[in-house]
C-alpha cells in the first residue's frame, strides 16, 4: 500500500532510531555474537586493571606492537605501547599525515568499583576470621554482601619481591563472602535508608574458622590464616600492609536471556570500552591520523595518581612519539593536542523500566538501540560538564551515519537526580576536541552488569570508524 504523506514526511523528519536486532541481517547477527564470545572470555580472564594491563600487553604484542622504549625511531604505521606501573596502557598506531594534522584518540578506563583491603584486615571474632574492606569507586554497599567474593592483586615484599595473587575464579578455589543479617532479627535495622543498609565499616570478608590449637595463643584462627597465607605466598601480617588486595564478585560473565541477546558481568564499566577500543586498534593499519588507545586506571575515584588520566604520564608518551618521529619542536605537544579528536569510550547508565521516575524518556540511553553519545556529563547545572561542540558533535554524527554506526545522543536521568563524569574534561583541558561516547549499562556499578551485544559490537565498529576516518 502507498504511504500516506503524513508518513513520507514522518520518515523524513523525525529521529527514528531503531533497535538494533530489529535491523540486522543474520549474518550481522552472527557477527555480533562471535564477537562477544570473544568480549566474555576478556572479562573472565580480567578481573582488575593489573589483569588488564597486563592482558592487554600481551594482545598487544601478539599483534605486533613494540614497547616504546624499545624502537629508536618512529615511521608511518608503527605500532606501540607503553604500560605505565602495571596498571595502565597506551596503545598507538603512527599515521602518515604531519602530526600537527592531530592524532585520533580513543580513551576507556580499566579499574572498576570493588572492595580493596584495608593495610591491617586481618582480625577474628567469635570464632572467625575475618579481612576488613575499603570499598573503591561508587557502589550500592548492600549489593555487595551474600554473593561469592575472589582475592585479586598483589604483595609487595619489603625486599622487593611482589607476589601475585589470584584467588577464588578457578572452580577447585575457595570463595570468599561478606554476610548480611537475618531477616529474622533485621526488624530494628529496617529503619536504615537503602545506603546505609550496609555500613562500610560492615563490608567485613569472612574468610576462615580453623584454629591452629595451642592454648598459649589467644588468636588461633588468625593465626592459622596467617600460617597458610606463609606456607602458600611466604608473607607474614606486616606484608599486607604493602599489597593491593581487591574483593570482586566470583562470577562468570554469562550470556543472558532466553535469546542470549545481553551480557551479565562484573566489571563491564569499563572494560566493554575498553575492550571494544582495543579490538577497533587491533585493525588499524597505515592510518593518516596516528590512531591512539588509552586504557587508564583511578577513573571511579576521580582519576587522581600517576596511572590516573590526570597525571602527565600520557603526554610523556606523546611527546616521546614526536621525539622518535623526528618532528618535536618547542610547543609541538600542544599543537598535536589542540588539533586532536577524542572519544572519550566510557559507559553510561541505560534506561531502566523499573525505576522510571529518575528518567527522562526523550533523552535517555536504551540497551539495544546502539552506542550512545553523551554531549555532556556533569549534574543540575551542568556543572563539572564537559561540553563538546555542537560542530564536533556534528562531526561525530555525519561520521557514524557515513559508516552505518547505530547510534543515540541523550544524557544520563532527570536533571538533578545525580550525574557523573568520565576522563573526558581531562583531555579537553589540553584543547583536544572529546566527546563521550560508550556502552549504555543496566545495574552499573553493581556486582552483575548488564550490556546488549548489540552496543558492545556496534561499539567495536564506531570506534574502528572513528580510528580510520
Ligand atoms: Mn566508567
Ligand atoms: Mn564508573
Amino acid at each position: 500500500m502507498e504511504k500516506t504523506k503524513g508518513e513520507v514526511l514522518e520518515e523524513k523528519l523525525f529521529d527514528n532510531k531503531k533497535f538494533g536486532f530489529e535491523i540486522v541481517t543474520e549474518e550481522e547477527t552472527k557477527n555480533i555474537m562471535d564477537f562477544c564470545e570473544g568480549y566474555i572470555d576478556f572479562l573472565n580472564n580480567v578481573k582488575t586493571e593489573r589483569e588488564a594491563a597486563k592482558e592487554v600487553e600481551q594482545i598487544l604484542i601478539r599483534n605486533g606492537f613494540k614497547e616504546i622504549s624499545s624502537i629508536d625511531k618512529l615511521a608511518a604505521g608503527d605500532k606501540i605501547y607503553y604500560v605505565n606501573r602495571k596498571k595502565a596502557v597506551f596503545a598507538a598506531v603512527v599515521g602518515s599525515l604531519a602530526v600537527t594534522e592531530g592524532f585520533n584518540l580513543i580513551g576507556a578506563h580499566i579499574d572498576s568499583p570493588r572492595l580493596d583491603l584495608k593495610p591491617n584486615p586481618l582480625y577474628e571474632d567469635s570464632g572467625m576470621a575475618f579481612l576488613k574492606t575499603h570499598y573503591y569507586g561508587g557502589i550500592k554497599k548492600y549489593q555487595w554482601v551474600n554473593i561469592p567474593l575472589s582475592i585479586h592483586g598483589v604483595i609487595a615484599k619489603a625486599n622487593g619481591d611482589v607476589i601475585e595473587v589470584n584467588i577464588g575464579e578457578d572452580e577447585k578455589d575457595p570463595v570468599f563472602t561478606i554476610n548480611d543479617l537475618l531477616p529474622h532479627l533485621s526488624r530494628r535495622l529496617e529503619d536504615r535508608k537503602a545506603d546505609n543498609a550496609i555500613e562500610a565499616e560492615e563490608l567485613n570478608v569472612l574468610v576462615g574458622s580453623i584454629p591452629f590449637n595451642d592454648e598459649k595463643v589467644n588468636e588461633k584462627i588468625k593465626l592459622n590464616i596467617l600460617k597458610l597465607l606463609n606456607e602458600k605466598y611466604g608473607i607474614t601480617e606486616s606484608d599486607l600492609a604493602s599489597a593491593e588486595l581487591e574483593l570482586v564478585p566470583a562470577l562468570k560473565a554469562r550470556s543472558l536471556g532466553f535469546d542470549s541477546s545481553m551480557i551479565s558481568a562484573y566489571g563491564q564499566d569499563d572494560r566493554v570500552c575498553a575492550y571494544t577500543s582495543l579490538e577497533a586498534l587491533l585493525n588499524v593499519s597505515n592510518p593518516s591520523r596516528t590512531a591512539v588507545c588509552i586504557l587508564a586506571d583511578k577513573e571511579e575515584v576521580g582519576s587522581m595518581g600517576n596511572t590516573g588520566m590526570c597525571s602527565r604520564n600520557f603526554e610523556n608518551f606523546v611527546f616521546e612519539i614526536l621525539e622518535k618521529m623526528g618532528v618535536n619542536t618547542p610547543g609541538m605537544l600542544e599543537k598535536v593536542f589542540c588539533n586532536s579528536k577524542m572519544l572519550s569510550a566510557d559507559v553510561t547508565g541505560a534506561y531502566e523500566p523499573n525505576f522510571p521516575s529518575v528518567f527522562e524518556k526523550n533523552n535517555e540511553s536504551y540497551i539495544g538501540k546502539g552506542i550512545s553519545v553523551i554531549k555532556y556529563t556533569g549534574s543540575a547545572s551542568k556543572g563539572g560538564a564537559s561540553d563538546a561542540n555542537a560542530e564536533y558533535v556534528g562531526f561525530i554524527r555525519g561520521l557514524f551515519e557515513n559508516n552505518n554506526i547505530s547510534y543515540q545522543i541523550s544524557e544520563m536521568g532527570k536533571i538533578g537526580v545525580g550525574g557523573g563524569g568520565t576522563i573526558a574534561y581531562i583531555l579537553a583541558d589540553k584543547g583536544i576536541d572529546v566527546i563521550d561516547c560508550g556502552v549504555p549499562v543496566l545495574a552499573m556499578h553493581s556486582p552483575y552488569e548488564v550490556t546488549s551485544k548489540f552496543d558492545v559490537y556496534t561499539a567495536y565498529k564506531a570506534y574502528e570508524a572513528f580510528y580510520n576516518n
